[in-house]
């Protein structure tokens, strides 16, 4: 597969045609958004007809990259079919599907400058900070965030360039969810035994770093998503932390920290979390309770932690070993009326695998064919309507680490599936 090395699209062989309005009215019908569609349109005009592109946004005349580049010097490469400098063979007749670019050798491909919609990939938040050392006999299973990267990466599901490394999110971003009094805390390593107890993790300056990066991540994600249609968090999905202390593995919220940041950059007008971990996500309701632009949805065990729930504005507890056809039934009927009645304009999901029947915490009975199924029938719904989704992927304690990552994976195969 070769790519433009202006704007990432598919070079087809021998395939020239010109840019035309044609081309503007696809981008729309494919959903690449209309500004997206006009700047490119624009640039792809300005190179073929100077004079025509004049009053369309963002035009840069000098934009078509594939063009003046042959003789410069060598750059940085990005294109993954052509990492190494190797050059493609009879490159001749390449031509850029998108804006006709013709591909020069030798092949300096270089990394997008612009925002490129025809670069759309699934975009996944992860840093090797996500992995933080636990004494041994921890009951969390920390390794799987390692194992799922690798495992996606070694089956060919994802490639090394959709991973970014998020960095730590700022303190007035902090702010915006969790109280002052929390953070100081924190900060300070202050939390009293009681506190670090509830949250379950020892308690470093790592650990808070390392909820920092992954709330970011979540952060990054809204935004790719936003762009791209669904982002992804490798780790995330704390929903037991509240504005004032944390429990049950959460530090921060991340989901409430980055629906907090959609909504003071107005990037959201209403927003949707739909938590399916297994554990009902008290903080995030607690957090949202009077915040009428955050719907929060959690379908949970109902006789599992956390005991005492905070109502979120749609609960549905589920009894003990529930398995796939009835649980499926019940998001099936309930995801379509409730993205009627929220009408959101972007949605979380927090994907926690705690649902699966070998999980040691879960109490449910979900085969991981129907985990698998019930994250299509999210995916596809956010898709359907296009609504911007970001996911977080939250618990998984399964007796067998296989299951863990295989589930969550299988939330990544499947959104790779059904937007690209
Ligand atoms: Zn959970």
């Amino acid at each position: 597969m070769k790519r433009c090395i202006y704007c990432a699209a598919i070079l087809q062989r021998g395939l020239s045609f010109e840019p035309s309005p044609f081309l503007f009215v696809t981008m729309l019908v494919l959903g690449v958004g209309q500004d997206a569609a006009s700047v490119y349109l624009a640039e792809a005009l300005a190179w073929h007809w100077p004079s025509a592109a004049e009053g369309w946004p963002k035009a840069r005349p000098d934009a078509c990259r594939a063009r003046g580049r042959a003789d410069s010097e060598p750059r940085s490469i990005a294109a993954p079919a052509l990492r190494q400098g190797q050059a493609p063979k009879n490159n001749d007749n390449l031509v850029c599907a998108l804006c006709a670019s013709r591909w020069h050798a030798p092949p300096y491909i270089v990394e997008p400058t612009l925002p490129c919609t025809l670069l759309r990939m699934l975009k996944i938040a992860f840093s090797p900070i996500y992995k933080y050392e636990l004494p041994e006999k921890h009951r969390f299973p920390m390794i799987k965030y390692e194992l799922i990267p690798e495992q996606l990466l070694y089956e060919g599901t994802v490639s090394e360039d959709q991973f970014f490394h998020p960095a730590p999110l700022t303190e007035e971003e902090i702010l915006w969810t969790h109280e002052a009094a929390y953070w100081d805390k924190l900060k300070h390593q202050a939390l009293s035994p009681k506190e670090i107890r509830a949250i379950g993790f020892p308690m470093t300056a790592r650990l808070i770093e390392r909820g920092r990066h992954i709330a970011n991540g979540t952060v990054q994600c809204a935004h790719y998503a936003r762009q791209y249609g669904v982002a992804m968090n490798v780790a995330g999905g704390t929903h037991h932390s509240f504005s004032h202390k944390g429990e049950g593995f959460c530090v921060f919220n991340d989901i409430a920290i980055a629906s907090n940041h959609l909504l003071k950059h107005r990037l959201a007008k209403k927003i949707l979390v739909i938590d399916l971990d297994v554990h009902q996500g008290n903080g995030t309701a607690q957090i949202f309770q009077h915040e009428p632009r955050v719907f929060t949805f959690s379908m949970h065990g109902e006789k599992n932690y956390p005991h005492r729930k905070v109502p979120s504005d749609l609960d549905i507890g589920l009894p003990d070993k529930t398995e796939d056809g009835p649980y499926l039934k019940l998001l099936k009927d309930t995801l379509p009326r409730l993205l009627d009645k929220v009408q959101p304009d972007h949605v979380f999901y927090l994907s926690g695998v705690d649902v699966i029947y070998s999980d040691k915490l879960g109490r449910l009975s979900l085969s991981l064919e129907g985990c698998k199924e019930r994250d299509r029938l999210v995916l596809q719904a956010c898709h359907q309507h296009r609504i911007p989704v970001t996911v977080s992927m939250g618990g998984g304690y399964s007796e067998r680490l296989s299951h863990i990552v295989e589930a969550h994976a299988n939330t990544f195969r499947t959104a790779q599936e059904i937007f690209f």
